[in-house]
């Protein structure tokens, strides 16, 4: 079979440099989606091209992906990333990925032995918000998740991550091995602290020594992870084709040129040298990654709901629209910038730029990709902003619509009158409102007391309620196009 490891590819398609034989499974990677091909390995890749090196990446999946597995195997592990930007596209064959192991296919025992390898000194993750099993009002391990249920009954045999995690480190411990540093690379506010108390409440729950073993040994440092890479679709597939002389790479995967990873330097067994690939190694993440949540993520999914509602399928279509582009800006400058406490950075040339990102058309990043799992992400990139300006006596008219926006988003019908296909962990409860308020100013309320999104004070705010009432009733009655637009008049 014609694969990218054993067919000649054209000149302008950089491979990898170094000698691949040398690589050892130094990392190991939950969650081989989109995002952590063209980041983070493609990252490691850099700093081999640039220095050779041992620090190879070991894949593992734990659910989905089997397909994909075996398509990387035939391809002796190689993959494509095409960076799209206005200059033009630039096909890289990552070389930093040599293994993998899939639960399908070679089962869990093969998955904690590997994480038990006296060599895996790092321990990586992107698994999705969902994937760590905590209470998104909260911050905390969720006990009554149903796969954390099931890995206290029976933890030889881990189905969550968080189980998976401690299992290997009793693992490691008992055999006398050095522990792994963990390092969540999600879109979550404090991503270390978020992983290390997912970790350390279940072996809490366990076993009391391990859970202080860890705590004593283990590293999470936190991460600011931040690229555009939309799922792959068969019409970026078949682009990559042709950047590779028309050979097919399933694994192959499209993105934005910008890229940035601000790193806590807190790693117990060592790292690659990411800062020669142009990572940045900080004491403190915190400031980098608020500023990321709410001015990007943020944007993104008030653009998100509020497009998709309107009928813009893709960031970059919504872009073209001059009312949503002032939107996303002014959302961006006046109701999430002064929440931050980062320093030396121009968030109005931050602002800028993000804006120059989304309308870039070679991306075609889908707003319904970027709205799923709303109830996971609506806390860290927009409520904790309004949780500060209620403190602050700030403007958050904005962040209200972005609420609405996701109500009228899980409500599941846009404004042309078509079904949407919600995808959400928390579909259910949704659902269960949504078909039980008929009356829309009762809907906003009942779901606003979803505790685990909204938590407790919030939708016992009188101020806050109005507002995104207020904004539900016009989305219903003027639609989104209309109250984005107004709101950014509002403004001028
Ligand atoms: P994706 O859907 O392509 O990949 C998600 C991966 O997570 C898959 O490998 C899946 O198997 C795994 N996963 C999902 N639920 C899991 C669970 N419960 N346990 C274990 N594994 C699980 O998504 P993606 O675009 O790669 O995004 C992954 C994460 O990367 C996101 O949550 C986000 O935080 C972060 N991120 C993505 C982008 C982007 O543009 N795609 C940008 C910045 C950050």
């Amino acid at each position: 079979m014609n694969t990218i490891a054993n067919q000649p590819l054209p000149a302008d398609v950089q491979q990898p440099s170094y000698d691949r034989s040398a690589l050892r499974s130094r990392i190991v990677h939950i969650g081989f989606g989109a995002f952590h091909r063209a980041h983070q390995a493609l990252l490691t890749d850099r700093v081999l091209n640039r220095q050779g090196g041992d620090w190879g990446l070991c894949e593992i999946s734990q659910f989905s992906g089997d397909k994909l597995f075996e398509t990387l195997r035939r391809q002796d592990h190689r993959y494509t990333v095409l960076e799209k930007g206005a200059a033009g596209n630039q096909a890289i064959v990552i070389g930093a990925v040599h293994e993998s192991v899939h639960r399908k296919l070679e089962g869990v025992e093969a998955v904690l032995e590997k994480l038990a390898e006296p060599q895996v000194a790092i321990v990586s993750m992107t698994i999705t918000e969902k994937g760590y099993c905590i209470e998104p009002g909260s911050g905390r391990l969720d006990l009554q998740h149903q796969a954390i249920r099931d890995d206290l009954a029976n933890p030889g045999q881990p189905n969550s991550v968080p189980g998976l995690l401690v299992e290997a480190l009793r693992l490691r411990r008992q055999r006398g091995l050095s522990p792994f540093t963990v390092l969540s690379c999600d879109n979550i506010p404090e991503n270390g602290r978020v992983v290390r108390h997912a970790v350390i409440d279940l072996a809490q729950a366990r076993d009391a020594d391990l859970a202080e073993w860890i705590a004593e040994q283990v590293t999470f440092p936190s991460t600011m992870v931040d690229r555009i890479v939309p799922a792959a679709t068969p019409e970026t597939l078949d682009e990559i084709a042709t950047a590779l002389g028309g050979v097919q790479d399933e694994c192959a995967i499209a993105c934005e040129p910008f890229i940035q990873w601000v790193v806590e330097d807190n790693f117990v067994a060592g790292r690659p040298e990411w800062e020669v690939a142009g990572a940045q190694l900080v004491d403190d993440v915190l400031p980098f990654e608020q500023m990321k949540l709410r001015m990007l993520n943020g944007s993104h999914s008030f653009l998100a709901y509020l497009g998709y509602l309107a009928g813009y399928q893709h960031i970059n279509d919504c872009m073209t629209d001059a009312g949503y582009r002032q939107a996303a800006r002014r959302l961006m400058l006046a109701e999430q910038a002064p929440t931050l406490s980062v320093s030396g950075i121009d968030l109005a040339a931050y602002a800028d730029q993000l804006i120059e990102r989304y309308s870039n058309p070679a991306l075609q990043h889908r707003t319904w990709q970027i709205a799923m799992d709303g109830s996971q992400k609506l806390p860290q990139r927009m409520l904790d902003s309004v949780r500060w300006h209620l403190a602050h006596g700030g403007d958050y008219a904005g962040l209200a619509l972005g609420v609405a926006g996701w109500m009228r988003y899980v409500s599941g019908v846009d404004d042309a009158g078509q079904p949407i296909d919600i995808r959400d962990p928390m579909l259910n409860a949704l659902q269960q409102v949504v078909s039980s308020t008929p009356d829309d100013e009762q809907r906003v309320q009942q779901l606003l007391a979803l505790n685990a999104i909204f938590g407790e004070a919030l939708p016992k705010d009188p101020a806050f309620v109005a507002a995104v009432t207020q904004a539900y009733l016009s989305l219903r009655d003027c639609g989104a196009r209309q109250t984005v637009q107004e709101w950014v008049s509002k403004g001028e």
